[in-house]
């Protein structure tokens, strides 16, 4: 069971429109168990929407096509498709009369724009668009289907959900595919692989493991393929099971859990509170915990102390450490953790100060260079990274390394 998706605009192609159309409907067709071989994304052009669906149709049992039939002469798709599969274009009185009645509903006159839109090739089925006035189409040819719909995403959706996957699902007995993602933080992607190597090579044929880095956090996804549900998932957690075994210190949760997720859990569980003073992340680990429903259970404040003179006055680190030993240091950050506990009277406190770049940085403390401490009551530890030279990705990356060193204090206090 093959699929292919064209999605169609030229809008897509000069990075106007981000092509969500594509991701939305490979997703479905992979809960579908479908397996997505190509995506593409082609100006409307006459020429090159017949090659797309001649190189598609090849290898497809199912092309998903979005775009180009709005009411405009810029979108060419319905005409395209009616030479396409040697057809013409025909009036259906059935859609005229759907986008009649939307257009006196909301109060707009009609116009030979939208007669138009009611044409459709005369060989498809057409597929009713309660969300808007174009009709999906869905074509057969050499063993193939071919469904057109509109490139307004609401609209696809609602294509997708009431015609076509439910149609697909009837006509293909599917192949069952299960996807398993397994959180990480701690180590980079090369390195990762090199640790997971004989995982790797010991892994059933079935299943594939894939890589997904962002920000520090590598998402391990587990894909299994097969017949049936129940041996399938056996075989998955078996692998699962096995990943725990190999990166027990790595893995922090399973599909799509963030740190603050998992800290969230940690500390209601615990019943522990926890508070935060922040330097060069700037209130965005306060951000990234109180984007946790719940969060108001277990999490205080924040002191945002990014001038000197805050860490000083309200945080109360002493003018000695500061000039000293410099505001990016362990001194000035255990400091900062320990007076945002005392402060908030929190029982966990953690606390950031670094250089996220592009200027400020030294020989010996280089931008991207991160102080993180947590104060807890068994006392307070520090820990030093060193990241890039982009500023917004080091903020996240400063966040997501600070949120992760707090994670393991909650567990080991
Ligand atoms: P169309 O059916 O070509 O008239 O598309 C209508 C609108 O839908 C466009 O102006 C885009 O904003 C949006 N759109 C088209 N294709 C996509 C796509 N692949 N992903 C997301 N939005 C899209
Ligand atoms: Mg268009």
């Amino acid at each position: 069971m093959k699929a292919a998706i064209i999605t169609i605009g030229d809008e897509l192609l000069i990075g106007q429109t981000v092509d969500t159309n594509s991701a939305w409907m490979g997703a479905e067709l992979s809960k579908s168990g479908f397996d997505i071989f190509r995506i593409t994304s082609i100006h409307d052009r006459k020429s090159d929407i017949k090659y797309a669906l001649d190189e598609a149709g090849k290898e497809a049992d199912v092309v998903l096509i979005t775009g180009g039939l709005g009411p405009t002469s810029d979108d060419i798709t319905k005409q395209t498709l009616a030479e396409y599969f040697s057809t013409r274009l025909v009036m259906n009185f059935e859609v005229l009369g759907m986008i009649e009645e939307m257009m006196s509903r909301r109060k707009f006159g009609m116009n030979d724009n939208n007669r138009r839109q009611a044409e459709v090739p005369e060989s498809c089925r057409v597929l009713t668009n309660g969300a808007g006035t174009a009709p999906g189409m869905w074509f057969e040819k050499d063993g193939t289907i071919f469904v057109s719909m509109p490139g307004v995403p609401n609209e696809m959706k609602y294509l997708m959900n009431e015609h076509v996957l439910p149609e697909l699902n009837k006509r293909f007995t599917s192949q069952i595919i299960i996807h398993r993602n397994i959180m990480t933080y701690g180590t980079f992607e090369a390195r990762l692989a090199e640790i997971l190597t004989d995982f790797e090579a010991a892994l059933p044929t079935n299943i594939k493991l894939a890589y997904l880095p962002s920000s520090g956090v590598i998402k391990l996804r587990l894909t299994a393929t097969g017949n049936e549900q129940e041996s399938l998932e056996a075989l998955v957690n078996e692998q699962v099971k096995s990943l725990y075994k190999t990166i027990p210190e790595f893995i922090y949760g399973e599909n799509e859990e963030s740190l603050e997720m998992v800290i969230g859990k940690l500390l209601s569980k615990k019943k522990r509170s926890l508070s935060t003073a922040e330097s060069c992340t700037g209130g965005e680990i306060a951000h990234l915990l109180t984007s946790v429903p719940g969060s108001s259970n277990y999490y205080r404040g924040s002191v945002i102390a990014y001038d000197n003179s805050i860490k000083s006055s309200i945080l109360r680190v002493k003018e000695e450490t500061l000039s000293k030993y410099g505001a990016v240091s362990e001194e000035v950050v255990k400091e900062m953790a320990e007076a945002a506990r005392t402060i908030f009277k929190t029982d966990f406190a953690v606390a950031t100060s670094g250089i996220a770049g592009p200027g400020g940085g030294t020989e010996a403390k280089p931008v991207g260079t991160l102080w993180m401490a947590v104060a807890t009551e068994n006392g307070t530890i520090a820990e030093k990274r060193v990241f890039g030279n982009d500023r917004i990705s080091n903020i996240k990356r400063f966040s997501l390394a600070a949120l992760n060193l707090l994670r393991l204090q909650i567990i080991r206090n």
